[in-house]
């Protein structure tokens, strides 16, 4: 089962990606959180996206493209994918569909974490989980990006008639339950 979880900076994409992944036992891919591993350990990779993911803006579709692809390859992944910040560009979304068709597979649920802007910034000021990112100039910047290059990738799939909105507002456990109830 492959299910992208969509959604704002702030949403809660990360938190009930895991809670998914151990609930479904399906892996989850978290891009934001591959770079952030990169940079802690200045591979390659991480020197290149560091001043990217610093400033609030997307690391380029070819870079992010390779790096989900490959890892994708893994035998983790055979069962399928919880993506977790990926895709966030239409053209991430075209490159992952023809990487899917060619394998015979399909996105089987594209959940998307509905939270109104103010509560997205208050969230992401009050995390305290030290993301040079989560800075109250760096969430402007975000949440601009998201809404000019990301937002744009949840008309893509519903078109496709695969998206299932849900209400982002609540206990982590509230909609986690409201998650659960829309994939089963
Ligand atoms: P996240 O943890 O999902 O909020 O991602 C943190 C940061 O990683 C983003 O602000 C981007 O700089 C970068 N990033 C993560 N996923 C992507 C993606 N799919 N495309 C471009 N940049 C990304």
């Amino acid at each position: 089962m492959n299910i992208i979880l969509f959604g704002p900076p702030g949403a809660g994409k990360g938190t009930q990606a895991k809670k998914m992944s151990d609930h479904f036992g399906i892996p989850q891919l978290s891009t934001g959180n591959i770079f952030r591993e990169n940079i802690k350990k200045e591979t390659p990779l991480g020197k290149k996206v560091k001043s990217i993911l610093d400033a609030g803006r997307l690391v380029p579709d070819e870079t992010v493209v390779d790096l989900v692809t490959d890892e994708l390859e893994k035998n983790d992944y055979k069962n399928g994918v919880i993506l977790d910040g990926f895709p966030r560009t239409v053209n991430q979304a075209e490159a992952l569909e023809v990487y899917l068709s060619e394998k015979g597979e399909t996105i089987d649920y594209f959940i998307t974490l509905d939270v109104p802007e103010e509560e997205l910034v208050e969230r992401i000021l009050s995390r305290g989980e030290g993301r040079s990112d989560d800075t109250a100039e760096k969430v402007k910047t975000r949440l601009k990006i998201y809404r000019d290059e990301t937002e744009p990738v949840l008309n893509y799939y519903k078109e496709k008639g695969a998206v299932k909105e849900i209400n982002g507002v609540g206990s982590i456990e509230e909609i986690f339950n409201r998650i659960k109830n829309a994939v089963s």
